[in-house]
């Protein structure tokens, strides 16, 4: 049986600081679904998007234990647009499918409210319908770029090549209507969460959506 939740969206650029924010609003027990996390076990090994992956674009496409290799999969589909449009049809609607299960089954039960983190929530807009707000994590281009290339060795052109396909940060800003602020040293961000995490509590007090 659903529970009724309200449904805060976690979004921000590649390196922004997402997971970090998300695991101190999973501290003060919000439940977290986390889209990145569910593209990576659907394409995973035994994961429902390899087949469709699999006829697309081959079994090369895949690593030796038959996940999907994401490292090749990345480089393919910054050379080619028209690929990357034919991964997301396969991804987004199987991503889609997994949140709605995840918001209709049990395991929400008891958390004040439900943080969706997709990373790509203004480019997509498929969950648009679902959420209530938007808090966007914010940092310069740059510091995103630093810390992607820190955390994944991943050159500086791949990095910028991701950050291309994402909207602009002065855009993202625009459509937040929460924002982070994660320029700085990490210990900003925990009076940040604080603040919002009181915000979101009273809002699930007042509003009950489903
Ligand atoms: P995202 O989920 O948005 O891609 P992460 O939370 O994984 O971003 O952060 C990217 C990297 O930067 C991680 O290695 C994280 O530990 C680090 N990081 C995040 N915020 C800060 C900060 N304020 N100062 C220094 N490093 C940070």
């Amino acid at each position: 049986m659903a529970t009724p939740k309200n449904i805060v969206a976690l979004t921000g650029g590649i390196g922004s600081g997402k997971s970090t924010v998300a695991g101190m609003f999973v501290e003060r027990g919000v439940h977290l679904i986390d889209t990145d996390a569910i593209a990576h076990a659907i394409s995973g090994v035994g994961g429902r998007a390899i087949a469709p992956i699999c006829e697309v674009f081959g079994s090369e496409i895949l690593a030796r234990d038959g996940a999907l290799d994401r490292t090749r999969m990345r480089a393919r589909v910054f050379s080619d647009p028209d690929a990357r449009r034919r991964l997301e049809k396969i991804l987004h609607p199987m991503i889609r499918d997994e949140v709605a299960e995840a918001l209709a089954s049990n395991a929400a039960k008891g958390a004040p409210y439900v943080m969706l983190a997709v990373p790509l929530l203004f480019e997509t807009m498929g969950y648009r319908g679902q959420i209530q707000l938007a808090l966007v994590v914010d940092c310069p281009v740059r510091t995103q770029t630093e810390r992607v290339m820190k955390r994944t060795g991943m050159p500086l052109t791949e990095v910028e090549a991701i950050i291309t396909t994402q909207i602009t940060r002065s855009l993202r800003l625009q459509l937040a209507d929460d924002v982070v602020s994660n320029s700085g040293d990490l210990s900003n961000l925990l009076p940040q969460v604080l603040r919002l995490h009181e915000k979101y509590m009273s809002m699930s007090k007042t509003v009950q959506c489903t």
